[in-house]
């Protein structure tokens, strides 16, 4: 039987520009077996030794970061400003987790008749099942640690970008890391990424993706009590109180929800304002979104490019259109280029129903809704009414507020003035229905690690 292939496609002409082999269930069980054999020996090294080697992939990332970054702005239609950042933050994850690999402490805990002390072991055969929205970045986010941490790593890129994980790969073994360490499996999710959850012989599946994928790999870890680490969607509030400097607040709006054309998880796309500034935010918002440059991703002057797909827009497009409710809204929409390619304008609505599917599911494009709230309690109950919880932002002068605020949140991530993006040296998760676990930050290797109890009895 011939191999299956994945057709990859350029969203900004929506050209074909490659076909990539799919991994099939026997691929994945192959590659386990290698990952296995080759994590037993990483794991057996000295600490030292593997931080240098993820050194060098560092290095050889960097050297190959315009590279990486075109190949990104090819295949997912990332705008060339970002795909850079996207590819420097692989390396820095690799920089930030060989660090770590001499750092794994456990502790030493007093107990009577003896020395107990803890050990953190890696756990075997790590699966990484990544999305298309950020398929660099998301993608490090579990293989730098994992490796760091002593694992083995087989990633599932998303269908439609596996091109920048396959080079990655490549790197990988350029820098020296050991052949089966780390290993690509383009293919279809339920196939090649269902492999990996089904695989006795894979310790953990970190996902990121939709809630409803990553519901259904939940329940079919549990047949193993496989370990798990979620991010999946989300539906975040932007917080607009009256006292807040409310020209910067619609100022940074549209970008807080327009970056990465919206197909972004923590995008901002409740606008929630105080309703004594809420017309005059507005009136501020309208020009703010009308001068958002919407065009070729590969110009360096662009700031939003196409959606993924065809099947995507469909999405965006059936939720804008079906999804509003009954009700007077106000329609505000930019621009987008005509003809081939993935294009949708970046939208907001004022004056949808708070509970109209456009206003508490996740769009995963360029729509925001605008809704207005009464106090700071009428703010914090709006905000909280979806089933996501992953990011936010508060826009205030008064520190107390602002603190209250983000301590009455129920998310993972927040922002106070401003729309802070990731930082891979600091936590990251959701609260609800946006996930389970954290990764990034000061405790991401440990994540791949199970803790070992040992207790020395000196009275032997
Ligand atoms: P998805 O959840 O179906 O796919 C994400 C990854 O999971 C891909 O690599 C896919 O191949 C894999 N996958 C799919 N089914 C699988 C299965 N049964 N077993 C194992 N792996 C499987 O997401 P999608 O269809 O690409 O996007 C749909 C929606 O998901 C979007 O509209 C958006 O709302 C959301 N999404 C969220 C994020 C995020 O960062 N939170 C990322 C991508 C998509």
């Amino acid at each position: 039987m011939s191999q299956p292939t994945l057709d990859v496609l350029n969203p900004a002409t929506a050209e074909v520009i490659a076909a990539v082999p799919a991994a099939t269930a026997a691929d994945a069980d192959a590659a386990v077996t290698r990952a296995a054999a080759a994590q037993r020996s990483w794991a057996a090294a000295a600490p030292a030794d593997r931080a240098r080697l993820l050194r060098r992939f560092a290095v050889a990332v960097d050297e190959h970061l315009e590279e990486l970054a075109r190949l990104e702005v090819l295949e997912a239609g990332h705008t060339i400003g970002n795909a850079r950042w996207e590819a420097g933050n692989v390396r820095d994850l690799l920089d930030y987790g060989a660090g770590g690999a001499e750092r794994l402490l456990g502790r030493q805990i007093p107990v009577a008749g003896g020395i107990d002390f803890t050990i953190l072991e890696p756990l075997g055969v790590v699966g990484v099942i990544a999305p298309w929205n950020f398929p660099m970045p998301i993608a490090a986010w579990g293989f730098a640690p994992a490796l760091a941490a002593g694992n083995a790593v087989l990633l599932k890129p998303a269908e439609t970008t596996p091109l920048t994980a396959l080079r990655l790969a490549e790197l990988a073994l350029a820098a020296g890391l050991p052949e089966g360490l780390f290993q690509v499996l383009p293919g279809e999710g339920p196939v090649a990424g269902n492999a990996l959850v089904g695989h006795s012989g894979v310790a953990k599946i970190v996902f990121t993706g939709s809630t409803r994928t990553g519901k259904h790999i939940m329940a079919r870890c549990a047949e193993h009590v496989k370990r798990l680490t979620l991010e999946l969607g989300g539906k975040s509030p932007n917080i607009v109180f009256a006292d807040a400097d409310v020209e910067a607040a619609a100022a940074a709006a549209p970008m807080s929800f327009l970056d990465n054309a919206g197909q972004d998880c923590c995008a901002r796309t409740r606008i929630l304002v105080e309703r004594s500034v809420y017309d005059r935010f507005l009136d501020l918002l309208a020009p703010a979104l009308a001068a958002v440059v919407v065009g070729d991703p590969a110009d360096e002057k662009t700031q939003m490019g196409p959606l993924i797909s065809a099947v995507q827009r469909e999405r965006v497009r059936g939720l804008v259109d079906r999804g509003r409710g009954d009700g007077e809204v106000r329609a505000m929409v930019g621009t987008a280029p005509e003809g081939p390619g993935f294009w949708y304008p970046p939208t907001v609505l004022a004056g949808v129903s708070p509970t109209a599917p456009v206003a508490v599911e996740e769009v995963f494009g360029p729509v925001a809704v605008v809704l207005p709230f009464e106090d700071e309690a009428d703010a914090l109950r709006l905000a909280d009414a979806t089933d996501y919880g992953l990011s936010g932002s508060v826009w205030t002068r008064d520190v107390g507020r602002a603190l209250r605020v983000s301590q009455g949140l129920r998310a993972g991530n927040l922002s106070v003035n401003s729309h802070s993006s990731v930082r891979y040296t600091t936590p990251f998760g959701g609260y609800k229905q946006s996930g389970l676990g954290r990764e990034l930050g000061p405790d991401a290797l440990a994540a791949f690690t199970e803790t070992k109890n040992v207790f020395i009895s000196t009275e032997a």
